[in-house]
């Protein structure tokens, strides 16, 4: 195992791991909300949270087996979802500490020495339900998680799904204040060509480049070959300063419709979209051409595409 995720980097390509939620969901043990309400709008209330480290722990420890097993060399605690809010809005608030606390032990568990283990961390979807006066509460809730990580010894965070660069930069922020360093990826809907709050995968890497992140990057959403392009413009926008990190989803998205989870087969019916693992692999080949730090998989993504990418980063 690299000592840091940033002697790794240094060292070559790091392999993270793949979508932990939406695979769950499929083995019955994440609620998707699919029964109660339209699920994609991205302002969504119980659906896709983390509840499983308590209720079902055996379940997450096994697929943390998988991705290692596939060749991941980072293990992401399963605490996407977990503030306090988003927590709240699905009923388990009062757990919020013991999730994440519960969520980081089994994948330190898991990893031991042959892994290091990442905390992650979600946009709240404050934004997107009360717009940028949501800014304090947003520092709070990702504040406060951010702390629980810590103290539950993460090796580094991840800062991923965000659909708002305001957002983002709050979350780094205080992530800084942890001194762990931070992979950053925004995702990018309803266009590949801006976030939600109208900054260019370019501008959002400078800007999260200079807000402190190690790595930037973008993650979910899109399948490899849609997101290269994006991660290439990156690239260009921030040079050698930081890292390149990529974490696709495993869908095929169209052109009208570049981000899976506004197309009409999320969440029920994603088996119809599900790309290759061959797609994978040559992402991996790719990406270890290109220069790309850190690769894993997002929704869609179990191990089999881990270890399809892992091999193409060998091939
Ligand atoms: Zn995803």
């Amino acid at each position: 195992m690299a000592l840091s995720i940033l002697d790794g980097v240094q060292q070559g390509i790091v392999i993270g791991d793949g979508g932990y939620l939406l695979e769950l969901e499929r083995r019955g043990y994440v609620d998707s909300g699919s029964e109660r309400e339209k699920v994609g709008t991205g302002r969504g209330s119980g659906q896709f949270t983390p509840e499983v480290a308590i209720e079902n722990p055996d379940a997450l420890r096994g697929l943390h087996h998988e991705f290692l097993r596939a060749g991941a060399q980072v293990l992401q605690a399963l605490t996407f979802f977990a503030t306090r809010e988003k927590l709240s809005r699905a009923g388990f608030g009062a757990h919020t500490e013991s999730i994440n606390a519960a969520a980081v032990r089994l994948a330190r568990e898991v990893a031991g020495t042959r892994a290091m283990v990442a905390g992650s961390v979600a946009r709240t979807q404050l934004f997107e339900r009360e717009g940028p006066s949501a800014a304090g509460h947003v520092r709070d809730l990702l504040s406060e998680q951010i702390q629980l990580l810590k103290a539950a010894e993460v090796h580094f965070l991840i800062l991923e799904t965000f659909f708002h660069l305001e957002e983002m930069l709050i979350g780094l922020k205080c992530a800084a204040t942890t001194g762990l360093p931070v992979i950053a990826t925004m995702s990018f809907r309803p266009t590949t060509e801006r976030c939600s709050d109208g900054y260019t995968p370019a501008e959002c890497a400078k800007r999260m480049a200079n807000a402190g992140a190690a790595l930037v990057g973008a993650n979910c959403e899109q399948e490899p070959a849609r997101m290269l392009p994006m991660l290439r413009a990156m690239r260009v926008a921030v040079g050698d300063r930081v890292g390149i990190a990529a974490q696709p989803a495993a869908f095929r998205t169209t052109d009208q419709t570049p981000c899976f989870t506004k197309l009409g087969q999320f969440p029920d019916d994603l088996e119809t979209i599900q790309v290759s693992r061959k797609d994978f692999r040559e992402f991996g080949r790719q990406a270890r051409r290109e220069g790309i730090g850190y690769v894993g998989g997002c929704c869609g993504c179990n191990a089999v595409y881990i270890r399809a990418l892992a091999h193409g980063v060998a091939d």
